[in-house]
């Protein structure tokens, strides 16, 4: 999916532009699914994609919405980010490479993972 920065900053608010366009960080406990606990599917705020499903979700004290798994592996992918003197694994959506967060090794789960996330880059979709 490619469109041009002015159609992104149309289609999305300045706080998920920053976000998911220019890579920003919203600030910690300020998003709208930190403590969301309703079951439903976390999609992709800039294309709709099914990024992560609410039974992943854990309480991580971070701020920021925490994930096990992504819904499906191939909903996201990650690269080497070093920005701000630190080396962390950014993760952006496949389908409309949209930053999502980062995801970390401490996580709770079997697999180790840590999926930090910020709630701007996200739209939920409760089950019904
Ligand atoms: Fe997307």
């Amino acid at each position: 999916m490619t469109k041009t920065e002015d159609e992104w900053r149309e289609q999305l608010s300045p706080e998920q532009y920053e976000v998911l366009r220019r890579k920003g960080t919203e600030a910690p406990f300020t998003g709208k699914y930190v403590y969301n606990k309703d079951t439903g599917m976390y999609r992709c705020a800039g294309c709709g994609a099914d990024l992560f499903r609410s039974d992943t979700k854990f309480e991580s004290g971070t701020g920021w919405p925490s994930f096990t798994e992504p819904a499906i592996a191939e909903a996201v992918e990650t690269h080497t980010d070093t920005s701000h003197g630190m080396v962390r694994t950014e993760v952006l959506c496949r389908r409309c490479g949209g930053h999502l967060g980062h995801v970390f090794p401490d996580g709770p789960g079997p697999n180790g993972l840590r999926y930090c996330i910020n709630s701007c880059s996200l739209e939920f979709d409760p089950s019904t």
